[in-house]
């Protein structure tokens, strides 16, 4: 019998948080594959904060998804048909699927998963995009090292928890900047950072970085922007860095907040930098290696939310906006 490839596709862009309401959903016959192609079943796709910026018309660092196509994503999935020779039935790959159940895509821009560095489940976590995003904004970016005071915001994240457990790993002192206390006692308890900022709790969050970060931060790795940015530019030691991962406190901010405390960064000789872990592509097999390492070691974990249905995917995008995801968002299509 025929498969159907069920797709979400992009219907209206978003005003606010995004949601169903953004989508249509269709069924269409799977494409078999031509030369070179692939017939894929999805396994995991990643939901993640950027997703938003691919709805909006061209605003983002890349261009927006045109209405009527599939919302793009990336994601893991199993081979079913192959006409490329790299790839076999039940392979296991990773790409940019799409929010859709079987997609036919060119073998070339499919990467086969190297089962012996981890599982599936593995790749779509602590291997995933948002943990090689943790590596490189720490390592490249933030040039840690041992025995830094660091700082991380949205700490129980995806990129969040690999940053702290990283830092940790390289012998810093980490503190974690969390929305409510489960998320903050999962940072500390199970991520091991030294101390935790519930950022809902405070009214004064400079004032609770001073007394997490007695002497500093020589570190910040920012997730969120906005007041939490400044708030810790007022606590950075002597060449501190700063690095501009992400700045989802903005994304539906009616007026872009103004940073007030960047007179700090250079008191202290202080430096801040953006990046997309999209411009390591060459050198996501180091990151890889690394944080495959540290997995077999015990010394690293990720916690995912796991959302079960393509149905879910607009609805996980939304929760990622009011904090209700309590880990790497993913939604699972089958059972690995
Ligand atoms: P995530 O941290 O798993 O989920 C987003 C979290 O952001 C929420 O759970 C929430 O945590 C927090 N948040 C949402 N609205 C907020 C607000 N108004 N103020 C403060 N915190 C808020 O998502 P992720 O995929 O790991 O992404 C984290 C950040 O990294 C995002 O900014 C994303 O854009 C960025 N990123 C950058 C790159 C890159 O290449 N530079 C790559 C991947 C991701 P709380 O409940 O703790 O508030």
């Amino acid at each position: 019998m025929a498969t159907n490839n069920h797709r979400l596709l992009l219907a209206a862009r978003p005003a606010g948080i995004p949601g169903p309401a953004n989508f249509t959903a269709d069924a269409i016959p799977a494409r078999m594959p031509g030369p070179g192609e692939v017939l894929l079943e999805t396994v995991y796709l990643s939901i993640d904060p950027a997703m938003r910026s691919w709805m909006s018309e061209g605003t983002g660092y890349q261009q927006g998804i045109p209405l009527g196509e599939v919302m793009r994503g990336g994601g893991i999935a199993r081979v079913l048909d192959s006409r490329d020779e790299g790839f076999a039935p039940g392979d296991l790959a990773q790409a940019r699927l799409g929010w859709q159940t079987h997609p036919t895509i060119a073998g070339r821009h499919l990467q086969k998963l190297d089962l012996t560095l981890g599982t599936a489940e593995d790749w779509i976590g602590p291997l995933g995009l948002s943990a090689v995003t943790a590596y490189f904004g720490l390592r490249d970016i933030g040039r840690l090292r041992t025995g830094d005071r660091v700082l991380v915001s949205a700490a129980a994240g995806g990129v969040g928890q690999i940053a702290v457990q990283m830092a940790r790993i390289e012998g810093c002192r980490v503190v974690g900047i969390a929305g409510g206390a489960e998320k903050c006692a999962f940072v500390a308890g199970e991520l091991g950072a030294d101390a935790v900022i519930d950022y809902k709790a405070e009214k004064d969050l400079s004032g609770a970085i001073a007394r997490a970060c007695p002497e500093g931060v020589d570190l910040y790795f920012d997730n969120v922007g906005g007041p939490t940015l400044d708030a810790a530019l007022a606590h950075l030691r002597k060449d501190a860095r700063v690095v501009l991962c992400g700045r989802i406190s903005q994304t539906h901010a009616a007026e872009p907040y103004g940073v007030r405390n960047l007179n700090r960064l250079a008191a202290v000789h202080g430096r801040m930098q953006g990046f997309l872990v999209f411009n390591y592509r060459e050198r996501y097999d180091e990151a890889r290696a690394w944080l495959a390492a540290r997995l077999r070691e015990g010394k690293l974990r990720q916690r995912l939310h796991v959302l079960d249905g393509l149905e879910q995917a607009p609805i996980g995008l939304g929760m990622l906006f009011r904090g209700e995801n309590t880990g790497k968002l993913v939604v699972r299509l089958i059972w690995p």
